[in-house]
Parts: structure tokens; C-alpha cells; sequence
């Protein structure tokens, strides 16, 4: 199968996974994940029509974005260390990783000398797994409110990396306490939190049952890394 194939079977599945969870299959966005693959690979899903890209590393997101068309939007979905904040910021449709309150300070101070505002969703730790970046669900109640008057920072909603579960009934838990801290965020700060970044390419399905509206698909588009 080609890149073009596996990303209209992927779409056809989003869509699929929207309708029967009685939702709309355009509140679903692709955010077509190219870590580790090349420009000329990359350059095929493109040419499907798959603007929306998400890497997971700075270094190579800025190789990419050097050598690939300029009308793309880029989605930084890893772990940012914060002196490589500057370098990339400018290139981010949206930061998905937002894992700290320092962090987050650091792109509000960066974002304001560069005169823009970043977009970002916080990564929360759902599952409070030692190996997974991301705020712990505490921490997040706990900073929330100051991270709202960080004046240069727009959060757009949260992200969440469940640990790899093939039973994809035991991944769900994770997906819907997302959905239900966003909730609980909007409802105690009254304010808008649209996004909910959740479910890769096997449990992407799951994930729109349960309210994703970003989903990052690598490997079910380009195959196995
Ligand atoms: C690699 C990666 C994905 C995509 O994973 P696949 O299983 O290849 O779809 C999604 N999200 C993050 C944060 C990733 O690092």
C-alpha cells in the first residue's frame, strides 16, 4: 500500500470513528506524525494533502521545516527542553508538550519577545507513569490558574501519552480522564479549552469515542519506524 492509500484508509477510519460516536468527523483533525522519516517520504503524504505535521523532536522538526514547503503546519508533540525554545517557537502551529510550569513561563517570555502568542495544549501524566513526561494531574489543578495569566501563552486544551495497553478498553480510562479534566478545567476557570490531543495509530478509534480532537498518527500512515 502506498502513503497515499494508508492515509485515506486512516482518514476513512477517523471519520468512521466520529460518526459513530455521534460526532462530527470535521471536529477531528489529522496531525500526520513524520518523526523519522525523510523529506521525500514526507513529501508524498503532502502531496495527499496532509499539511498538518507533527515531530517529536526540535532538532529535526527544523531540518524539516528548512527543506519542506513553507504552507505546512507543524505540531511539536515531544518533550521541548527549554533553551530550545527560541529556535522553535517560531515554527509551531502548536506545542502539544507542555509538561511544566517553567517551561510554559519560558515559552509566555520567549513567544513575548518575539511579539507572538504561542498556541500550546498541557501534557498531563494521566496514567502517573514514571516513564512518561507530562504535568501529573495534581500539579495541573494546583497551576492552572496561574498558567491562564501568562499573557502570551494560549492554551488550547491538553494532551495525554497512554502507555502502550493492546486491550484498548484499558487504554479508554486514560482518554476519558483527559476529557473529564478538561472539563473540569473550563467549567472552574471558565474558559475554553477546545483541544483534546489524544490517540496514536492503534488506539486512535478509542480516542474519538472519547473526545480527541487532535489525533497524531505515525506508523499506520508510513509503517513502522
Ligand atoms: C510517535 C508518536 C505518535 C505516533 O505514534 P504511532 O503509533 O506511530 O501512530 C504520537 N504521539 C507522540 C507523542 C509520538 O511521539
Amino acid at each position: 500500500m502506498s502513503i497515499a492509500e494508508n492515509l485515506k484508509l486512516v482518514r476513512t477510519s477517523i471519520a468512521s470513528a466520529a460518526e459513530k460516536a455521534g460526532r462530527d468527523p470535521s471536529s477531528v483533525r489529522l496531525v500526520a506524525v513524520t518523526k523519522t522519516w525523510p523529506p521525500e517520504i514526507i513529501r508524498e503524504v503532502i502531496a495527499a494533502g496532509q499539511l498538518a505535521l507533527g515531530e517529536n523532536k526540535v532538532q529535526e522538526l527544523l531540518e524539516k521545516v528548512g527543506v519542506l514547503p513553507a504552507d505546512l503546519e507543524w505540531h511539536l508533540i515531544g518533550h521541548l527542553q527549554q533553551n530550545k525554545t527560541r529556535k522553535v517557537l517560531p515554527y509551531c502551529a502548536l506545542i502539544h508538550s507542555v509538561d511544566s510550569a517553567d517551561l510554559a513561563a519560558q515559552i509566555n517570555r520567549i513567544a513575548g519577545e518575539l511579539g507572538r502568542t504561542a498556541k500550546v495544549l498541557l501534557q498531563v501524566n494521566v496514567a502517573s507513569d514514571d516513564a512518561k513526561f507530562g504535568f501529573p494531574l495534581g500539579e495541573v489543578r494546583r497551576v492552572f490558574g496561574d498558567l491562564l495569566t501568562l499573557p502570551n501563552l494560549e492554551i488550547r486544551g491538553l494532551m495525554t501519552v497512554p502507555p502502550y495497553e493492546p486491550d484498548l478498553e484499558k487504554v479508554r480510562p486514560h482518554f476519558s480522564a483527559l476529557r473529564r479534566l478538561r472539563d473540569e478545567l473550563a467549567a472552574t476557570h471558565h474558559c475554553d479549552l477546545p483541544e483534546l490531543s489524544m490517540g496514536m495509530s492503534h488506539d486512535f478509534a478509542v480516542a474519538i469515542e472519547e473526545g480527541a480532537t487532535l489525533v497524531r498518527i505515525g506508523s499506520s500512515i508510513f509503517g513502522h519506524r
